[in-house]
Formats: C-alpha cells, sequence, structure tokens
C-alpha cells in the first residue's frame, strides 16, 4: 500500500473540527485524500483544513448545523468517503430527559448521516467506489444508565449504516461503524461533571467507577487510534468487510 493511497479521492468528514473527527481529517489528507471538513464552529472546522495545507492541498471548511436540513444541502456531493463523526452527549435519566434534548441528538447523529448518505451515494454509486464510514460507539451495541438520546441514537446508526452496505455492494460501497470505548475527547471530558452528578459521585472517580469501569483496558482511547481504523476501512484489503461494526471497546464487549 503506497502512502498516498487515497489521492483522487475526496473525503468529507462531519464533527472535522474536533477530536475523533479531526483525527480522521488528518489521516485522510496525510494518505493522499482531498478532505472537507464539516463542522458547527467554522473556527475549528477552518483551523483544521489550515493544518491540512489549505485550499492548495484541497482541503476546505465548511460551517454547518446537521441538525439543520438546509445547511447539509450546502455541502459538496461529489464525494468519495464520508465519515459521519459529529455527536453530541446529554446525560440524565429518562424521567428528566429534556424531549427537545433527544430530538436535537437523533437529528445530529441519525438524520444527518441519513440525508448526507442520499446526497452522496449517487456520485459514490457512479464512481464505482465508495466508503462510509461511522463513528458509532460501544453504545450502538450496549447501553448504559442516563443516555437514553445517545444510545439510541447509536443503535440507529448502526442500523442505518448496515442497510447502506446492502444497498451500497453492488456499486462497491462499503459501509461500516467503528464502535469505540471512551477516547480522550472533549465530548468526554465535558461528560465527567455530568456522569458526577447523575451518579452522586467526585468527577475524579467517574473515569475508573463508571467510564472504564466496564473495559478491561483500563485507559482511554486516544482519538489517532480511531482515526487509524477508519483509514484502514478505506484502504485497499478491506473491500470485503461491509456491514460490519469494529469494536474499540478495551474489551468491554468481551465482558
Ligand atoms: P467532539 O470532540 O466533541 O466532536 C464532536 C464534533 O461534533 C464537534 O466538532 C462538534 O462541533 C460537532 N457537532 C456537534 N453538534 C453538531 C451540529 N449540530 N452540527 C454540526 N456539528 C456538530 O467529540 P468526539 O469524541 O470526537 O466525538 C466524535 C464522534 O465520536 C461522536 O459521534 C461521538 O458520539 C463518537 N464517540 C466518541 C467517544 C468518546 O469517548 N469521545 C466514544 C465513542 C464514540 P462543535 O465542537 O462546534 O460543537
Amino acid at each position: 500500500m503506497t502512502s498516498e493511497f487515497l489521492r483522487g479521492r475526496v473525503a468529507l468528514v462531519t464533527g472535522g473540527g474536533s477530536g475523533i473527527g479531526r483525527a480522521c481529517a488528518v489521516a485522510l489528507a496525510a494518505a493522499g485524500a482531498t478532505v472537507h471538513v464539516v463542522d458547527l464552529d467554522g473556527g475549528s472546522a477552518a483551523a483544521v483544513a489550515r493544518a491540512l495545507g489549505g485550499r492548495a492541498r484541497g482541503a476546505l471548511a465548511h460551517t454547518a448545523d446537521l441538525s439543520d436540513p438546509g445547511a447539509i444541502e450546502t455541502l459538496p456531493d461529489a464525494v468519495d468517503i464520508l465519515v459521519n463523526s459529529a455527536g453530541l452527549q446529554h446525560v440524565a435519566p429518562l424521567t428528566e430527559f429534556p424531549p427537545e434534548r433527544f430530538t436535537l441528538i437523533q437529528q445530529v447523529m441519525v438524520t444527518a448521516p441519513f440525508l448526507l448518505l442520499r446526497r452522496v451515494l449517487p456520485h459514490m454509486y457512479g464512481a464505482r467506489w465508495g466508503r462510509v464510514v461511522n463513528i458509532s460507539s460501544v453504545h450502538g451495541l450496549r447501553a448504559s444508565a442516563f443516555k437514553s438520546a445517545y444510545v439510541a441514537a447509536k443503535h440507529g446508526l448502526e442500523g442505518l449504516s448496515k442497510v447502506t452496505a446492502l444497498e451500497g455492494a453492488p456499486y462497491g460501497v462499503t459501509s461500516n461503524c467503528i464502535s469505540p470505548g471512551y477516547v480522550r475527547t472533549p465530548l468526554v471530558e465535558a461528560q465527567i461533571e455530568a456522569q458526577a452528578a447523575a451518579h452522586g459521585i467526585s468527577p475524579g472517580d467517574v473515569l475508573s467507577e463508571v467510564l472504564l469501569a466496564r473495559s478491561a483496558i483500563k485507559r482511554l482511547i486516544e482519538p489517532e487510534d480511531v482515526a487509524a481504523a477508519a483509514l484502514w476501512l478505506c484502504g485497499p484489503h478491506t473491500g470485503h468487510l461491509t456491514g460490519a461494526s469494529l469494536p474499540l471497546d478495551g474489551g468491554w464487549g468481551a465482558n
């Protein structure tokens, strides 16, 4: 495999301004892809696009609120690799969970990937090649208390990914989920206080007693490790890997 095996391919990464999405954008660009970096915060998307070499290397930033279908319509559709990474969390018991927060999480984490697929699949089908990488979660396969919206959305994304795999197969399009345990990103850092309040423990105990309690490996995953798996799914040896969910969960699922 040459180091720039994605030269000539165009990628679109949602949530590309931060965390796992940013690491995916960096890895895809390093492998030669032109990368569209999409984020809610235009500043962070622009900073990542600049770091990838900017317009000269084909890295372009897009500001879009993925809960707005109209904003999705403004994004590029000539895309060979779609990475759905944008996401958000809200931790609260079901009885206190704000319905508008539940709806927003479904919009950003299930409806937006669906609308993006509708946009980009015709190009992938025409090119007879495409890669869809959905950043799911261990919570796409398992549940945790106080995360109703997130668990429901990730289970939905896993199903959407499998349907994409079935419909895309005749056109050389694969679709897979990467389903990590806890990754060292702003999303997890923001959760520590919320989890402490929900479980009635100190923030210091959240990592060992809540977040990593079911993981055999007792440390956070690095975003670059998730990005390496995403890159592998776009490589030349994974054309038969589709409709799958790759658990980067430190042994959580074995427990
Ligand atoms: P992150 O650093 O917070 O990144 C999430 C990104 O999504 C941010 O760039 C955020 O933009 C963007 N986003 C949120 N709402 C949006 C909206 N309405 N429109 C457009 N973009 C929006 O978190 P992360 O940990 O990298 O999360 C990336 C993905 O990995 C998520 O789908 C998450 O569920 C999944 N995941 C994370 C972990 C983990 O432990 N970190 C584990 C498993 C799965 P702003 O920064 O501008 O708000």
